[in-house]
């Protein structure tokens, strides 16, 4: 049976939006499917990822564009044109149809910020190919991109080890 390629959405603000994307990662990569997994923050895979993604690297891609925090970045004009050209390339990776799922990851902050035309992701996750998982993570995912999903799930902060005063900590923060 074909596979019926999904568009999945992990948003909201309480932790575990990226590292549910990786998830299912792992989980494809486990049936030998090819993952590609586009950064659009710099930084929001931690370094326990990074390592553990060298093990699976004859299928896992790993793309990292543009920088920091952008939105309070002092050259916005610089920032725009790293998020266009970032979003152009997952255009690309999309098209060509060799990954059995592309992780977008952060993607949300994007049309949030008016950094990309948020139409324009609609368009390109309407016309993807067929079989192609597409998962986007992120905070304030839009009406219209929750609308176009095939499954939605938004990650509610109830309680973070944060607030008690724990600081990140290797192999759970990163
Ligand atoms: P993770 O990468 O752990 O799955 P995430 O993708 O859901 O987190 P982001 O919004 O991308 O979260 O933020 C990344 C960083 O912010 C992570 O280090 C995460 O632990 C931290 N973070 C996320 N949610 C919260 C929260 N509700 N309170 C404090 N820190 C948070
Ligand atoms: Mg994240």
């Amino acid at each position: 049976m074909p596979t019926k390629g999904l568009i999945a959405v992990f948003t909201g603000n309480g932790k575990g939006k990226t590292t549910s994307s990786l998830g299912l990662a792992f989980r494809a990569l486990g049936h030998g499917h090819k993952v590609c997994v586009i950064q659009f923050i710099k930084g929001s895979w931690k370094y326990g990822e990074l390592e553990a993604a060298k093990c699976f690297s004859d299928l896992l891609d790993f793309h990292v564009m543009g920088r920091g925090f952008t939105w309070k970045s002092d050259d916005l004009e610089e920032d725009k044109k790293l998020a266009r050209d970032a979003w152009e390339f997952a255009k690309t990776v999309i098209a060509e149809n060799k990954y059995a799922m592309v992780i977008l990851d952060e993607l949300t902050y994007l049309p949030h910020y008016k950094m990309i035309d948020e139409e324009e992701i609609l368009s390109v996750l309407k016309k993807k190919p067929a079989e192609l998982h597409v998962v986007i993570t992120g905070r304030y995912a839009s009406d219209k991109l929750i609308a176009i999903a095939d499954l939605v799930t938004e990650m509610k902060d109830v309680k973070h080890p944060y607030q008690n005063g724990v600081k990140a900590q290797k192999g759970f923060e990163f």
